[in-house]
C-alpha cells in the first residue's frame, strides 16, 4: 500500500491554497460583485447603500478561504468602499469553534446562523456576537442565563420559517410576534429582530412573499412597544440566489456563502449540529 505511487490526476494542494478553500483573488473577486449586487439592489430599492450588511456564510470552507474574504473585505474599505465589515455565519458550533481560534487577528463578528443544541451553547457563546437561530423561548431563556452579568448584552434574532417547509427551523409566522416579544423582555439579551431561510422556490413571488412576511412580522413586532422590542428592526434575509428580492422587501442583513466561496462540497449524511 505505501509503495503504490498516488494516481496521476490527483491534485496537490499548493503552498497557500486552502484544500476545500477557493484561492484568494477569486474570493475578492465575488465579494466585489456581492458588494455590486448588494448596491445595485438597495438603489433600485430607493434604500440608503449602506442599509444592508453581508454576512458571509463559511459552512464547509476553511478558515484560510474566510481570511481570504476578511483580507478582500478590508482592502476595499481601505479603497474607500464605505461599507461596513462583513460579519461571519456559521451553522455548526464545531466549525464555529474550529475557525474561530484562527481568526482572532482579524476581529469578525461571528453569528450562529443555524439550530443550536442546549449543550453546545457555551462553546457557541465563546465566540458567537450573536445568535440569528433562536426559534423559541427556551433556548432563549437558556441564552438569557449564560450571558447573565455579561457587560453587553447578546444580540438575538428570531428566526421564523416563513414558508412552512418541513425541513427549515423556525417559529411559524402566526407565533412569531408572541415569541419575539418574550425573547425581548428576557435580562441580558438584546432583541435584534428577525431571521428566516426563504422559500426553496423558482417562483421569485413566493419568496418575495416570505420576505415580506417576515417584514410584516417585525413591524409588529417593532409597533407593540413590548420592553425590548425597539432595537429589533433588523431584517437577516436573503442568501446567495435571492439577495436582491430580500433588500427589496427590506433586509438589513443577507447571509452569503457560495456567491463569495463558490460551491460547498456535497453534503454529508450525518448534518447534527
Ligand atoms: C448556507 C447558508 C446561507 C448561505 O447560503 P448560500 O446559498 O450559500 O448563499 C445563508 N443562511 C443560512 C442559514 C445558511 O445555512
Amino acid at each position: 500500500m505505501a509503495d503504490t505511487p498516488p494516481p496521476a490526476d490527483v491534485t496537490v494542494p499548493g503552498p497557500g491554497d486552502g484544500v476545500h478553500g477557493p484561492d484568494a483573488a477569486q474570493v475578492a473577486q465575488r465579494l466585489a460583485t456581492v458588494r455590486a449586487r448588494v448596491a445595485g439592489a438597495c438603489r433600485a430599492a430607493g434604500r440608503p447603500v449602506d442599509a444592508v450588511q453581508v454576512l458571509l456564510a463559511s459552512k464547509t470552507m476553511t478558515a484560510d478561504a474566510v481570511r481570504a474574504a476578511l483580507h478582500a473585505d478590508a482592502a476595499a474599505r481601505a479603497a474607500g468602499s464605505g461599507t461596513a465589515p462583513v460579519l461571519l455565519g456559521e451553522n455548526r458550533v464545531q466549525e464555529l469553534v474550529a475557525k474561530a481560534p484562527a481568526l482572532t487577528d482579524l476581529a469578525p463578528r461571528w453569528h450562529v446562523i443555524g439550530p443550536l443544541q442546549s449543550n453546545k451553547v457555551n462553546a457557541a457563546l465563546r465566540w458567537a456576537a450573536a445568535v440569528e437561530s433562536v426559534a423559541d423561548e427556551d433556548l432563549a431563556r437558556r441564552l438569557s442565563d449564560r450571558v447573565a452579568g455579561r457587560a453587553d448584552p447578546l444580540d438575538v434574532w428570531v428566526q421564523v420559517n416563513v414558508s412552512g417547509e418541513p425541513t427549515k427551523h423556525g417559529t411559524t409566522p402566526t407565533e412569531a410576534v408572541d415569541v419575539a416579544v418574550r425573547v425581548a423582555a428576557l435580562p441580558g439579551l438584546r432583541l435584534a429582530g428577525l431571521m428566516t431561510v426563504g422559500a426553496h422556490s423558482p417562483d421569485a413571488d413566493v419568496v418575495r412573499a416570505g420576505y415580506r412576511l417576515l417584514a410584516t412580522l417585525r413591524d409588529d413586532v417593532v409597533a407593540s412597544g413590548a420592553p425590548g422590542t425597539a432595537h429589533a428592526g433588523g431584517l437577516s434575509m436573503g442568501m446567495s440566489r435571492d439577495l436582491e428580492l430580500a433588500v427589496a422587501e427590506g433586509a438589513t442583513v443577507v447571509r452569503v456563502g457560495t456567491a463569495v466561496f463558490g460551491s460547498r462540497p456535497a453534503p454529508t449524511s450525518t448534518a447534527a449540529a
